[in-house]
């Protein structure tokens, strides 16, 4: 199946950048299809505190609702198909982008946005972990202190940002965090070190395995001395790998430079860079997305009507 007629721009991922560069595509008479995994915003209803977003938004669901909303009326006026499905793959020709599905679909257009952003790391993926038979983990960010209500010494692994974000954004919380993270974790680890829910635990290798009821967990300190516990419950908090897609041009460390890419396939968001990972440059990246193949006008089909 190609992307309905005359779609002009195809956008992966419908996150601040998506949403972004449809509105901004729509503003200047092109008509997008806009293909997301799971819901719009998706990443934005776990923000549960934001302070540094222009416009007065104090919380993610908030923006996320708002990000609907504005694909809703996209939608209404045929400026904007929302197509469900994961994308897997992406290329490009002299003549046109493609976009492929999981479940097979093969969409088309003059051009795509990539904006598929960043996923939670899991435990595989943390070389200072060995935890057998223990994945998938929850990731902390996307846990309601109401399912840790029952718990007790809860192990949350890695002391990545959103574990500040988290203790703001539930400050009623009666939890015990027991944060494993590396040295190189340190620096992150100064905004939460006197809240009285934290406790830090610094440490160079952990092994931890499940027991009846709970888990339990050795962590190895840099003097050599191993710090054995029992705690209820694993959490991630190690942080995020690229969502990238296959096709995609990537670096080293797995993220998609926007400047390296066919010209047909431009890059928006958290998927560009491990640095500048925020809504607002985001939002910026997706109006430019729609905004390069408006202004490179080789890129899009002519068509009639349309004005040059
Ligand atoms: C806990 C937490 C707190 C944060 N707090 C702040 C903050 O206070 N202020 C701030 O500015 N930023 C904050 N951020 C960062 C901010 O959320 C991101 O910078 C922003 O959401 C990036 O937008 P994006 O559109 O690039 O990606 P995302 O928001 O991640 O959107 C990507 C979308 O693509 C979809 N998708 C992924 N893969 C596929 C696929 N293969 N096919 C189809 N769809 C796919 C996803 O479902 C998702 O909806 C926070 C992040 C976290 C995790």
């Amino acid at each position: 199946m190609n992307a309905p007629s005359q779609t002009d721009l195809l956008i992966v991922g419908g996150g601040p950048a998506g949403v972004s560069a449809a509105l901004t595509a729509a503003s200047l008479g092109m008509r997008t299809t806009l293909v997301e995994a799971e819901r719009i915003g998706s990443k934005l209803y776990a923000i549960g505190a934001l302070d540094n977003l222009a416009g007065g938004w104090t919380n993610g669901p908030q923006l996320a609702e708002a990000l609907t909303a504005d694909m809703e009326r996209l939608e209404a006026t045929g400026a904007c198909t929302v197509v469900l499905g994961r994308a897997v793959s992406v290329g490009a020709d002299e003549q046109e982008a493609q976009v492929l599905l999981a479940d097979g679909r093969d969409l088309r257009a003059a051009a795509v946005v990539v904006a598929t952003g960043v996923s939670t790391m899991g435990i595989a993926d943390v070389d200072w972990v060995d935890a057998p038979g223990l994945s998938p983990l929850a990731p902390l960010w996307r846990t309601m202190p109401k399912a840790l209500q029952e718990c007790g010494r809860i192990v949350v692994v890695g002391a990545d940002r959103p574990l500040g974000t988290w203790l703001r954004a539930h400050p009623e919380a009666d939890v015990s965090l027991h944060v494993l993270h590396p040295e190189s974790d340190r620096y992150k680890t100064e905004e939460v070190a006197d809240d009285p829910r934290v406790h830090l635990e610094e440490t160079t290798h952990a092994t931890v395995v499940p027991i009846p009821g709970g888990v339990r967990v050795a962590a190895q300190r840099a003097d050599g001395r191993v710090h054995t516990f029992a705690a209820d419950v694993v959490l991630m908090n190690a942080g995020s790998k690229p969502a990238g897609l296959a096709g995609l041009y990537s670096d080293t460390d797995g993220y998609c430079p926007a400047d390296a890419q066919d010209r047909r396939i431009m890059i928006a968001g958290d998927l560009k860079s491990a640095r500048m990972q925020r809504i607002a440059i985001a939002m910026g990246d997706g109006q430019r997305c729609a905004l390069m193949p408006y202004y490179e006008r080789a890129l899009l089909p002519s068509r009639e009507g349309t004005d040059s």
